[in-house]
């Protein structure tokens, strides 16, 4: 089988390199030469070019360009493409893409590999990203069996969790653990970053540790692709962010009120639920 993919990136390149090591045969295309001249360097791809065209003998295609080039990539695609070829995508929304591929593609299966890093672009690229992480394939009533069925088993060959789930379901779960944690870490950095004390401002840079780089790496990510979710997944996202502003007014009027039980409370729950996100 050959594997197609379009946009080395961090998620198109480490893709590239995990199939590569299991011997599929892997066709890169990206936007810039540079890049594609990386990849086969790093040996993320047998062939790289910036044409769709070198996609004309793929049989699986992963489109990794950012969000809003998902649908016009796979538009521009579609000449190439031989007929049962399957297209999948993995972006991190799915209401608004998979509906348009589909139209575009009958053997459209959406996609998303919940696994990334702070870093961007082909030389982020690393073996087994995906290992252990959970991989969402979201099909349609329309979507054709055998089209899921191979996405599924060339996904599983990665070491992923496969589940499955309608592309609106998607968006409603990922605007919880995906998109929302971005907008609190962002926010996070920016509260900081006023101190306006510049030596209390100073002190706090030089002591943040562990925790504040846990609590930060979502936020100090790839801008482009925070403002992707925003933008793509905003109906949902904006549930997410106000059912949390309203649990920090909670937090903050215990403070403020002393109250010091009701915050234990949340605190010892938020202790025991937390296993139920992290196992
Ligand atoms: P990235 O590192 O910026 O990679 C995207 C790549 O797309 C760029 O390197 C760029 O390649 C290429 N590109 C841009 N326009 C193109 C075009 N018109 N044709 C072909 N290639 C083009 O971003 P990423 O983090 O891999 O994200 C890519 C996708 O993965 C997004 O849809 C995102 O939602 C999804 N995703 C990301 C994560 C994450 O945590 N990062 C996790 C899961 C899913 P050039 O270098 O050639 O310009």
């Amino acid at each position: 089988m050959n594997i197609g993919i379009i946009g080395l990136g961090l998620i198109g390149g480490c893709l590239g390199l995990d199939f590569r090591s299991q011997a599929y045969k892997v066709l890169g295309v990206s936007r810039q030469q540079s890049t594609c001249d990386i990849a086969v360097e790093k040996g993320v791809v047998d062939e790289s070019s910036t044409s769709l065209e070198l996609l004309a003998t793929a049989d699986l295609i992963f489109i990794c360009t950012p969000i809003h080039l998902l649908v016009p990539t796979l538009e521009k695609l579609t000449p190439y493409l031989k007929p049962q070829a399957i297209v999948t995508d993995v972006g991190s929304v799915k209401g608004a893409i998979v509906a348009n591929c589909s139209r575009l593609w009958p053997n459209f299966v959406g996609g998303h590999p919940m696994a990334g890093k702070t870093e961007q672009g082909i030389n982020a690229a690393q073996l087994g990203l995906f290992v252990n992480t959970p991989y969402l394939i979201t099909p349609l009533e329309s979507t054709p069996h055998f089209a899921v069925k191979i996405l599924t088993e060339i996904v599983e060959k990665l070491g992923c969790q496969i589940y499955y789930s309608s592309p609106e379901e998607h968006d409603r779960a990922v605007a919880w653990i995906s998109h929302l944690p971005v907008m609190i870490s962002t926010s996070l950095i920016q509260a900081c970053a006023k101190e306006q004390d510049l030596n209390i401002r100073q002190l706090a840079e030089n002591l943040a540790s562990s925790g504040f780089r846990d609590t930060s790496r979502v936020g100090g990510g790839n801008p482009e692709l925070g403002l992707m979710m925003a933008k793509y997944n905003r109906q949902a996202l904006l549930i997410s962010l106000t059912n949390y502003r309203q649990n920090l007014d909670e937090i903050i009027d215990y403070i403020a009120g002393e109250k010091w039980q009701e915050l234990e409370k949340i605190l010892v729950s938020s202790n025991q639920y937390r296993d139920n996100f992290i196992q």
